[in-house]
């Protein structure tokens, strides 16, 4: 049974109220989570303020030794940890093993590394005044994670928010609850003092919206769908709390015909179907130069049908189950969308019903799409699932212009072996983060986000770092 992390203790929610957890690759009930509400934030808020006091004081040598420690039990648990991630996500186990479990690691190693070197600026004014910055906690941060990675982003937000100081009240997304409770766990044998970290589930609707509201919480760190995040910020931005929104994306994947075909091939199977396409940053919209559109078309196309869905704990399968029932009706939905909108489905477009175990389950075949126009809704909306469209152009001008057509800007994928086309059309994306002949090469110093309706700051390295703090001029009359 899932439980909060409130003072260090795990508690029961204040209202006793428990919801149901699902398996999404049996379609079963695996479990409950806690149903719970503002009181349950409320009493998070209050052991943070009370750990505040304490915590943005330690010394970040201990603060840093805090956070190894808290990796390496993770590191230490990765195989139940994995399995939890892959029953309550639906993805497979190998991915969990290999991906979300060991970048959950990095996350805390890393800002644990990346504190020493951050340093504040100093301005020397003439002869008259230095002033130099103080970089200062701000208090009492909310932190609000999707399913799609659930630890790997719940620890991407937790560990800079941690190790300047801050503390911490946070929710993740009530599918998928389980690693973010077992880190809990971790947290309390590892010895972080009580109220530094407080962990909340349940609904949206209730926890997050209740983080959102809190008067006492200074700064929101969100990753999840647009909608939310313009909810979070119509809340939020009144009360002029500080805001990092990671939203939705539709990310272009522009293949020109020079690009080295094979690598190209192998990475687009990746940024498409990778997680079930459930990462804000696969390439949904495959553009392709007209000269070997039809022979991507035929290749890629055997390589997708080849792909095999199955049980996620199952070591050969590619792809694993749709987060949740509701899920996988919108992506179906997206796909009839797709049909009436006058697309022609090149493979998949189904539901698949497994045998045995996964007979329940919910899992849709990889999916690829073609005869769409650029602009239809298919092409303009983020469907965060396994279905991809294909669509020709002629010209560089014209790859760019669809690219950039949607609301959207987290991330862009260029394949070319012509450097200056390469460059000269990564400046002109409009997308936090553009990726030239590879995808997911992640270096974790890097600015991370989204331009557009795909967010507001950036996450990652010294980003993330300037965020969680308070810069504090001084200036000193010389
Ligand atoms: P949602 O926006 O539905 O939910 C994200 C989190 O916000 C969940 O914990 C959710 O709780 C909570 N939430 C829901 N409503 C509110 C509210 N009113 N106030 C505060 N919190 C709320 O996203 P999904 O979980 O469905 O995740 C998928 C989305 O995340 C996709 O759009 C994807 O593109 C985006 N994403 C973006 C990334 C990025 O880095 N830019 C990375 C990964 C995903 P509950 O689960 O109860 O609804």
């Amino acid at each position: 049974m899932v439980k909060n992390y409130i003072n260090g203790e795990l508690v029961e929610p204040v209202s006793g109220k428990y919801f149901d957890n699902y398996d999404p690759a049996e379609g079963e009930v695996c479990g409950v989570v806690p149903d719970s509400d503002s009181a349950d934030v409320n009493l998070a808020v209050k052991a943070a303020l009370e750990a505040f006091k304490s915590w943005s004081v330690t010394p970040v040598e201990e603060r840093s030794d805090m956070m190894m420690k808290i990796a390496s039990l993770i590191e230490r648990d990765l195989g139940e940890l994995a399995r939890a991630e892959c029953v309550d996500n639906g993805k497979p186990l190998t991915l969990a093993r290999t991906v979300d479990i060991p970048r959950a690691v990095k996350n805390f190693e890393f800002f644990a590394h990346a504190i020493h070197g951050f340093a504040s600026e100093s301005h020397s004014t003439d002869n008259r005044a230095i002033n130099y910055t103080l970089r200062q906690p701000i208090g009492v941060v909310g932190a609000i994670s999707p399913w799609n990675l659930p630890l790997y982003l719940f620890t991407w937000k937790i560990a800079p928010a941690l190790i300047t100081g801050n503390t911490a009240v946070a929710k993740p997304s009530e599918l998928t609850p389980m690693t973010a409770y077992h880190l809990s766990e971790l947290c309390r044998e590892a010895g972080l003092p009580k109220g530094v970290l407080n962990i909340v589930h349940g609904y949206g609707q209730k926890v997050g919206r209740a983080i959102s509201q809190h008067p006492d919480i200074k700064a929101i760190t969100f990753t999840g769908g647009t909608k939310t995040g313009a909810d979070i910020a119509s809340v939020a931005a009144p009360m002029f709390k500080k805001l990092s929104l990671e939203l939705g994306g539709k990310n272009p994947n522009i293949i020109f015909a020079d690009c080295n075909y094979e690598e190209m091939l192998n990475t687009t199977v990746l940024s498409s179907f990778r997680n079930q396409g459930e990462i804000c940053l696969c390439g949904s919209r495959i553009l392709i130069e007209k000269s070997i559109y039809e022979k991507f078309k035929k290749d890629f196309a055997a390589k997708v049908k080849a792909l095999k869905v199955g049980d996620p704990f199952e070591h050969d399968t590619d792809q694993g189950a749709i987060v949740s029932k509701e899920h996988m009706e919108k992506i179906l939905s997206y796909i009839q969308l797709a049909k009436d909108e006058g697309g022609t489905i090149l493979c998949g477009g189904n539901r698949i019903e497994l045998e045995g175990r996964c007979k329940n389950g919910w899992f849709i075949e990889p999916t690829l799409i073609e005869g769409l126009p650029y602009n239809c809704r298919t092409n303009r909306e983020e469907i965060f699932g396994p279905v991809v469209t294909l669509i020709p152009f002629e010209t560089e001008e014209g790859a760019l212009m669809m690219a950039n057509s949607t609301e959207y800007g987290l991330a862009s994928i260029i394949w070319t072996n012509n450097i200056t086309r390469a460059h000269r059309a990564a400046s002109k994306l409009q997308s936090g983060i553009v990726w030239i002949n590879c995808w997911m090469e992640r270096d974790l110093r890097t600015p991370f986000g989204g331009m557009k309706s795909s967010g507001m700051g950036r996450e990652g390295g010294m980003e993330a770092l300037r965020f969680f703090t308070e810069p504090k001029n001084v200036c000193v009359k010389l």
